[in-house]
């Protein structure tokens, strides 16, 4: 782990907020869902800009934390940003997107988890307890795109294998890595269109090809570097 952590003491929320902050983004984690999914906020330190980057579930804490963050101004959130499609991610960007929440945001997801989310309302009974509204992406994200906000910008890594649309968001010393690439594991494939090659493929030859000291920011659990995934990791080991 590289920089400072501080916990922002959310009592109203059983996990509270975690901050990181890097040079150029302010990294604030929320652990959202029964299945423990990582929300995260990226703030630009230079202009305060926001973007959600798998708003899973919780939408009031989600808000709420956005609201103290931003000295309650939520259109400083440019985008809402899936890393994939599935429920666990995405179940609460409808209610963000809900007139009085954050407004017209858009939402970006690879066009590849396009079925994912349309067939998710019984994945998220049956985990989540709740029900779904599928929120089709406004804009698709694409390899070597580009998300943008305020003077920051991550590049899109496609890393289908847990779901097709599988994507990494790398810039500036961090990569949010999503369900591909956890601390020591990586994410099953063995769901819808899941495919083992295809994941430790793209993460063996795209992600952990980039500098060593980049944190990694995953869908589930605590963040870690590449260096350590690459010298730790037990899926990638045999690879040296
Ligand atoms: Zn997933
Ligand atoms: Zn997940």
């Amino acid at each position: 782990m590289r920089g400072v952590v501080e916990s922002s003491g959310d009592a109203r929320a059983g996990t509270g907020a975690m901050a990181e902050r890097h040079p150029a983004i302010a990294v604030t984690r929320l652990v959202v869902s029964p299945l423990a999914a990582n929300c995260y906020l990226l703030c630009c330190r230079a202009t305060g800009d926001l973007i959600v980057v798998d708003a899973g579930d919780d939408a009031p804490r989600i808000l709420w934390t956005i609201d103290k963050l931003t000295g309650n101004h939520r259109e400083r959130v440019r985008l809402i940003v899936n890393t994939h499609g599935h429920a666990d991610h995405t179940a609460a960007v409808a209610e963000l997107r809900a007139p009085g929440a954050l407004g017209p945001a858009p939402v970006l997801m690879h066009p590849a988890d396009g079925a994912v989310v349309a067939g998710n309302a019984a994945d998220a009974r049956r985990y989540l307890g709740r029900d779904y509204t599928p929120v089709p992406p406004d804009r698709p994200l694409r390899e070597g795109d580009e998300v943008r906000f305020g003077e920051c910008a991550l590049r899109v890594i496609e890393t289908p294998g847990h779901s097709p649309g599988g994507i990494c968001l790398y810039g500036h010393g961090l990569v949010l890595t999503g369900d591909s690439l956890f601390r020591r594991g990586v994410g099953r494939w063995d769901f819808f269109k899941g495919d083992r090659d295809a994941l430790l493929g793209s993460i063996r030859d795209k992600v952990l090809t980039l500098p060593p000291d980049t944190v990694a920011y995953p869908g589930h659990g605590e963040a870690t570097t590449l260096g350590e995934e690459r010298a730790e990791n037990p899926y990638f080991q045999d690879e040296d």
